[in-house]
Formats: structure tokens, C-alpha cells, sequence
């Protein structure tokens, strides 16, 4: 089974047949790579002699949130030897330490480059390591900070991992690296996991890259990369998501004051009238419906066919009947069996406060 990288497990997320699709090509440099090359050096050497005046700035300025955060605020810390692999998960977090007082791991992720990152909770770079914390220094509580520059001002987050969530990092940062090793993983093109990848435009490693560039150059409309927006287009972009939103929430309003006038008044708008409301039917009695589905209808398997389990009903469930709270075995029970699969949503906006 070949490795992932913890800074490649969004990819293969995304584009299972990346990781084979790159095997052995050779990394391309380029000049922003090398600009965070040299500023992950000087945060590491705590010396930012001969960065350029933002990555020098960005350096004082991680620097001092670093200290806030407590990292060196009285804790008593002991520095933990970076470069940690396992099986199938290859991870080098820029820094880690380790509160003596509490056992309590504390990474930090350094990204000096302009593009958005996604917040600590929902990065799975930093959940990999996370995981590899629990694994390899059997970590039970694990704190990962993500420090990104994204353009002017410094963004940070910080997520948590209790001993909870990094089993489930664990069942989904195996999920992907099983994925991502099948023979016949797809290739799915995107930007965001195309745009690093070493096979892109490879016609002979991707296909599918070489088709949507082309299509994308086609239609002028699209181009081929998302690009990131100026400053003076970044607070527009800001100004107008905040005027969408507040008349998001005007436009319910009015659509409701609308429904009670022509409930009230029907035919008092002109061109506009009421659609009758989704008629929704439940099933009470699973019981029942089993019983005369069995002799009526379906053997065994063509019920369960019908049957949809909520996980946290199922803990509900067997809490209730044991008086133990047994969610984590239940997860890893699922997750031996094969039967628990562990999807990510979308990202959502958040606002700043
Ligand atoms: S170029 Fe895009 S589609 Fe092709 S392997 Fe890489 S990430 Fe997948």
C-alpha cells in the first residue's frame, strides 16, 4: 500500500486517483514554494534574517500569536520529534509540543503563502497529524493551530481532539488511503485538487486534467484557475456576501408576510397565487410494517433494503438498554465491520467577528 502525506490527504479526498497518478514524478519548484521553504527555516530557527519584508513581518507576527496562545506562556513543554509515519500516513507537522503538565499535544501549522486555507477544524492536513499523534505518541487530547497568512492579515484557528474525534480521524484518513490505492481509483478533476498536483496536464498519468484544460481554455467565460481576488475586489466580494445575506433574510420575511395575505385575501395579488404544501407521510409502527411486509411482500432482505439506520439513534438505542454510553465502541465495531462511512460536507461560510 503507498503512502499518503498528511499535506495530500485533501487531494486524494477529492481525486482518489491522485496519489497513483503522481507516483514517482518529481516535485515541481516554484518561486512561492520556495518563499515558504525559507520562512518554515527561519520560524524553526526563530531567526527571520534575509525574508523579505512581508514574510518578516508575518514571522513577528506568528511569532507573537504563538506566545499567546501559551505555547511558551509558563507551560511546561517538551518538544516532540516532528516526522511521524505509520502504515499508510506519512506526516511532518511544522512544530509540536507537548504540555508535561497534561499530556496535552499541541501542533502548529505555519502557511506563509497567499491562497485561503480551510479553517483547523476542517483541515484535513492537520487532522491527519492529529491522528498520528494518537498513533505513534499515543496521544489522547491533541490541539492543532493553524497560523495562515492569506494575503494581508494573518488568519488563525484551533480545533480540539478529544480521544473521540481522532479515532474517527483515524477511520476517515484510512478510508481515503484504501481509496486512493485501489488500482481503479478515479481521476476527478477540481481546482482545488488539481491545482498542485505533479500529474496535472500529463496525458499519460491524467487524461481527464488534459481534457478540462482544454475545455476550460475553450469557454472564455471560465478560466482555467480560480484566481485569487485583488485587495480592493476582496472587500467588495466581503460587502456584497453581507448585503446577499441580510437580504436573504428580508426576502423570508416578505415571502412569509406574502403566504398569510393570500391565505388570508386569495386572490388579492395579481399573477400570484398559493401552491398547496408538501403533503409528508411517516410510518409509526416499524413493527407493524414488518410484520405485514413479511407475509405480504418481502422475505428479510427485502425490508432491510428498505431500512435506514441513524447513527445517533443507534447509540440512543443501546444506551438506553444497557444504561452504558458505549459511542465510541459502537463507532469502532461499525468501522471493523466496514459498515460506518465517514463523509465530510462542503465547507461553509463564516463570518469574522
Ligand atoms: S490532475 Fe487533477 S484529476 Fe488528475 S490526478 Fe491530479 S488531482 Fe486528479
Amino acid at each position: 500500500m503507498k503512502k499518503v502525506h498528511c499535506s495530500k490527504l485533501r487531494q486524494a479526498q477529492l481525486c482518489p486517483g491522485s496519489l497513483l497518478a503522481q507516483d514517482g514524478l518529481p516535485e515541481q519548484s516554484n518561486p512561492e514554494a520556495a518563499a515558504g521553504t525559507r520562512f518554515h527555516e527561519a520560524m524553526a530557527k526563530g531567526d527571520p534574517a534575509g525574508l523579505d519584508e512581508r514574510l518578516t513581518t508575518l514571522y513577528h507576527e506568528f511569532k507573537a500569536k504563538e506566545l499567546q496562545i501559551g505555547d511558551t506562556g509558563g507551560a511546561t513543554v517538551t518538544r516532540i520529534e516532528t516526522k511521524h509515519e505509520n502504515e499508510y500516513l506519512v506526516g511532518t507537522p511544522d512544530k509540536v509540543v507537548m504540555d508535561t503538565r497534561d499530556g496535552v499535544f499541541h501542533i502548529y501549522d505555519w502557511k506563509s503563502g497567499f491562497a485561503e486555507q480551510p479553517s483547523a477544524e476542517q483541515n484535513m492536513q492537520l487532522r491527519g497529524y492529529a491522528y498520528l499523534m494518537f498513533r505513534e505518541q499515543a496521544a489522547t487530547e491533541v490541539f492543532v493551530n493553524l497560523f495562515s497568512a492569506e494575503g494581508t492579515k494573518p488568519v488563525y484557528s484551533t480545533a480540539r481532539y478529544s480521544l473521540h474525534n481522532l479515532a474517527l480521524a483515524g477511520i476517515q484518513c484510512r478510508e481515503i488511503v484504501r481509496k486512493a490505492n485501489a488500482p481503479d481509483a478515479p481521476r476527478i478533476p477540481s481546482d482545488e485538487a488539481c491545482q498542485w498536483c505533479r500529474a496535472r496536464g500529463n496525458p499519460t498519468r491524467c487524461p481527464e486534467s488534459c481534457k478540462e484544460i482544454k475545455a476550460l481554455a475553450k469557454t472564455s467565460k471560465h478560466p482555467a484557475t480560480l484566481r485569487k481576488p485583488t485587495k480592493a475586489m476582496a472587500k467588495r466580494i466581503e460587502k456584497l456576501y453581507l448585503a446577499g445575506k441580510e437580504g436573504e433574510k428580508s426576502w423570508a420575511k416578505f415571502k412569509a408576510y406574502l403566504r398569510e395575505v393570500l391565505k388570508e385575501h386569495p386572490d388579492s395579488i395579481p399573477g400570484l397565487t398559493l401552491k398547496p404544501g408538501r403533503m409528508d407521510r411517516k410510518l409509526t409502527d416499524p413493527e407493524a410494517v414488518y410484520n405485514i411486509g413479511l407475509h405480504e411482500w418481502f422475505e428479510r432482505e427485502g425490508f432491510l433494503e428498505c431500512v435506514t439506520i441513524s447513527l445517533p439513534k443507534l447509540k440512543m438505542v443501546a444506551r438506553k438498554h444497557t444504561g452504558k454510553k458505549l459511542d465510541i465502541q459502537i463507532e469502532e465495531r461499525l468501522a471493523a465491520e466496514g459498515c460506518l462511512d465517514v463523509k465530510q460536507g462542503e465547507p461553509s461560510i463564516r463570518e469574522e467577528k
